[in-house]
């Protein structure tokens, strides 16, 4: 796979697919530029070398058909500002109006398309479609990590049709960051594996167990394992149909000599609400109608031993329900424990991502990857279709 600093650009009409699917609020302007600001180093760039830069992305589900709710429009001013250039909207991705854009650019100008999603073709894959989004260019530049792990005619097919393709920053840095972390780490690795179900990571859990010296399992999905153990549960969230998988993992990485590291007390309530009364129980001792919501004290601090004294950490999901105040301890002294180990830290996933903004450590962390599903694939061991597509 190529990457953007190995292709020549200068003069040429590079297409470049981003995620600019930015959350919008109800007057339909853009609540959160974070996104748009991830796609500047790819941009700047392109602009610096003389390539004529179109811009294209999808923004929400508008289904194959055009939408308004789902215009990519108000996120032209956005882009503009942070780009400070002008950047034109062009009201379609294909056809005679894109094309007369296209051909109307200078070296260094910028401008985005409508969202891809507005045309049938963009999820199916259609190579038509992706015929036609690549009539308007020479270079073809994937940045959109957060989508490759679906194929789309604008991450997958387009590549059949444009003879220079290859990664941007972002894709790049997401790539390299992964790699470094579950290929060839510094040892021990760790990983940090939390969220509400174990069904939605047990391919996570059976990729990561071949690779890892440590697994921190916390979150609503820990209760599916301290059962599968034995232990009462309580109210606390938990999959049945799941113990006997549990029960593998937990001999698999017994036989494996993985230390698997569990909740020994947790945060209890009634109700997961904010106002609920909260107790530190031992895990032996929950109660039938209470429920579990965070990880104790007593696991806080051998969980922030194992990440403190790893070299190198791989994190999914928080270890408990961090978006309440009582149940957030857990999540959060875990990111002073990842930050304080000094390791290579790798965090993915858009609930871990929100709790580590909300301790205003982000920049402290190695690299915060912007995929949620494409991140967790990865993980899973899978191969992104998008990033296939490029090599
Ligand atoms: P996931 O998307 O699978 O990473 O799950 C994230 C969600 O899991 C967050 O919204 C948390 O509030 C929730 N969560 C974490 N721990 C618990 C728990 N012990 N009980 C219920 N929900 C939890």
């Amino acid at each position: 796979m190529k990457y953007l600093d190995q292709v020549e650009v200068s003069g040429k009409r590079v297409f470049v697919r981003v995620d600019f699917n930015v959350p919008m609020d109800k007057s339909g302007n853009v609540k959160d530029d974070t996104r748009v600001k991830a796609s500047l180093n790819t941009v700047t760039y392109l602009r610096e070398k003389g390539a004529r830069v179109i811009v294209a992305s999808h923004l929400g589900r508008p289904k194959g058909k055009r939408v308004e709710e789902f215009s990519l429009k108000p996120v032209a001013p956005v882009f503009s500002a942070l780009l400070k250039k002008d950047v034109p909207f062009i009201d379609d991705c294909i056809g005679e109006k894109a094309l007369a854009a296209v051909a109307a650019m200078k070296a260094g100008d910028v401008i985005l398309l409508e969202n891809l999603r507005f045309h049938p073709g963009e999820d199916k894959n259609d190579e038509a479609f992706a015929q036609e989004l690549a009539r308007l260019c020479d270079v073809y530049i994937n940045d959109a990590f957060a989508v490759s792990h679906r194929a789309a005619a604008s991450n997958t097919a387009i590549t059949k049709f444009v003879p220079v393709c290859a990664a941007g920053f972002l894709l790049k840095n997401e790539i390299e960051y992964f790699n470094k972390a579950m290929g060839d780490p510094a040892r021990p690795l760790a990983a940090i594996i939390g969220g509400a179900k174990v069904s939605d990571k047990i391919k996570v859990l059976e990729n990561v167990i071949d690779r890892v010296d440590r697994l921190v399992v916390g979150g609503g999905m820990a209760f599916t394992f301290l059962k599968a153990q034995g232990y009462n549960v309580g109210k606390s969230l938990c999959e049945t149909d799941m113990l006997d998988l549990a029960g593998t993992i937990l001999d698999k990485a017994k036989a494996k000599n993985v230390q698997f590291l569990l909740p020994v007390d947790v945060v209890i309530a009634r109700t997961p609400t904010a106002d609920a009364d909260v107790k530190i129980v031992d895990i032996k001792n929950i109660p039938d109608d209470w429920m579990g919501l965070d990880i104790g004290p007593a696991t806080i601090a051998t969980f922030s031993e194992a990440v403190k004294s790893a070299r190198t950490i791989v994190w999914n999901g928080p270890l408990g329900m961090f978006e309440l105040a009582p149940f957030s301890a857990g999540t959060f002294q875990l990111v002073d424990a990842a930050v304080a180990s000094g390791a290579l830290t790798i965090v993915g996933g858009g609930d871990t991502d929100t709790a580590i903004h909300k301790t205003g450590k982000s920049d402290r962390i190695s690299y915060i990857s912007t995929g949620g599903g494409a991140f967790l694939e990865l993980l899973e061991g899978k191969t992104l279709p998008a990033v296939a597509a490029l090599g």
